[in-house]
């Protein structure tokens, strides 16, 4: 009796613990279809969106009954076009005897309605303003093209308010604006103008300086092609007297006005600060780079990171973790020449995208180059646009940009997307020479395929390393 009793136990035992085993199995299959984009319910104001997710590799999937391509990994991307209001779609996979269904509602807004917003009025004022920020944009519309950027502590002169923006004078009937948040009112006198008749230039470690006292610490406008560098400082009269030049990599200096240009005896400006320090602007330009890619100090900012995954692939693996594989191949490969490598990030962490740019500076790095993988907005196909992309924005960057998508292209073997100027954080520092590279597509499978792989990663860094030895050549 005792001993059924117990036989009873054990058989309800296995019976409870097979049905789990079913239990999760019918799980594991029910679930193998995931859509990693776009939401249930998503708002998209487009005419087509994709759908990117994963399933079994052997399944059949349709949306709308249309046949979807799967790739070896379970990946799939199927551009699905758009119409005005709600858009029902239904995804079917069946693989193995089993039909999972996933029912979508996108909705496109109809036409906008006018928001009612009115003009930003315009605020005539007279004040003197200090820049608070370590750098604040200045800008020639608010929200437009941006100027060379102020830095803290300089001294501007408002004329006006508009849209949270300063309107300031710059020099000769010139204005700008400048963000309100960036700035605070100060009780320094109205900016007069100021005749400067010293200036030290000098060398120091891996710069030259330049170095001119002031009376007030005006904003400056620098621009600079090959080896020439200009540099304006408003509200200023230079009449420099009796100075010298303690620096052999100088070729040319002249001033006129409230300008002074400088000529390097190298092709490029390989980088340049400014700021100001005890009432002296200074001017920092970085020395002609000697030839080799051994002792360069290259800064490699690993794109996203932490609570920032960036793109998200169809199997789940977000950019930031394929930014981080590629970094540490680069790592591994520029050490082996003898570059100084600084890491911005070694592990999953956050880091700010300002703080990565000060990072790069506080090291003295040579070069900085921010690797990421692309992505596109809704409307767009990844079937027609995708391949390889090498960001610049500063004059000095483009043949570093220039060498490096060459060499990228030859390894990735992806589409030519070309080298282009645009400007973002990473971008747009004057030192270190500064690149973003786009290696692939996260979203287009057949590049997501290979940028998941070690011998792909490592074949990529090694392309980004060749076009740094021809740019240290
Ligand atoms: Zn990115």
């Amino acid at each position: 009796m005792n001993l059924l009793n117990n036989f009873k136990h054990i058989l309800i035992i296995l019976i409870l613990i097979f049905a789990t085993i079913l239990s999760i199995k019918a799980y594991a299959d029910n679930n193998s279809l995931v859509i990693v984009y776009p939401k249930n319910n998503a708002i998209i104001n487009a005419n087509s969106t994709f759908f990117i997710g994963h399933t079994h590799p052997n399944a059949v999937l349709t949306i709308n009954n249309e046949p979807v391509k799967i790739y070896d990994n379970g990946s799939f991307v199927k551009v699905f076009n758009l119409e005005k209001g709600n858009n029902q779609v239904v995804i079917e996979s069946t693989a193995n005897n089993n039909t999972q269904i996933k029912k979508f509602n996108i909705i496109v807004p109809k036409e906008k309605e006018s928001t009612g917003i009115s003009e930003p009025t315009f605020t005539t004022l007279d004040e003197t303003l200090i820049v608070t920020d370590k750098e604040a944009p200045i800008r020639e519309t608010p929200y437009g093209e941006r100027l060379t950027p102020a830095k803290e502590n300089m001294v501007l002169q408002a004329v006006g308010f508009i849209n949270n923006h300063y309107k300031i004078l710059l020099d000769d009937g010139n204005y700008a604006y400048i963000g309100q948040s960036t700035v605070k009112k100060s009780n320094c006198k109205k900016i007069q103008n100021q005749i400067l008749k010293e200036i030290e230039i000098s060398e120091n470690g891996q710069n030259i300086i330049i170095k001119i006292p002031t009376y007030q610490q005006t904003t400056a406008s620098i621009s600079n092609k090959d080896n020439l560098i200009n540099v304006k400082l408003h509200g200023t009269t230079l009449d420099f007297k009796n100075y010298s030049i303690k620096t052999p990599y100088i070729k040319d200096f002249s001033f006129k006005d409230n300008s002074f240009q400088v000529s390097l005896s190298s092709q490029n400006i390989n980088g340049y600060d400014y700021y100001y320090e005890h009432r002296k602007f200074v001017l920092k330009i970085k020395k002609p780079f000697e030839s080799g890619i051994k002792d360069k100090i290259i800064a490699i900012d690993a794109g996203h990171g932490g609570k920032e995954n960036g793109a998200m692939g169809p199997t789940e693996i977000p950019e930031k973790t394929i930014n981080l594989a590629i970094s540490k191949h680069l790592k591994q490969e520029l050490e082996k020449l003898g570059a100084k490598v600084i890491m911005i990030r070694e592990d999953d962490s956050t880091v700010d995208l300002y703080k990565r740019v000060d990072i790069a500076k506080e090291e003295d790095a040579d070069v900085l180059i921010s690797i990421h993988n692309n992505a596109l907005p809704d409307g767009l196909n990844p079937y027609e646009i995708h391949g390889t992309t090498t960001y610049y924005y500063q004059p000095q960057a483009k043949i570093l940009a220039e060498k490096i998508q060459q060499n990228l292209l030859q390894a990735t073997e992806f589409n030519d997307l070309g080298v282009k100027k645009s400007s973002f954080v990473l971008t747009r520092p004057t030192t270190p020479v500064s690149v973003l590279v786009e290696i692939g597509f996260m979203i287009n499978p057949y590049e997501y395929e290979k940028l998941l792989l070690p011998k792909y990663q490592r074949q990529y860094a090694i392309g980004i390393v060749q076009g740094l030895e021809e740019y240290f050549k």
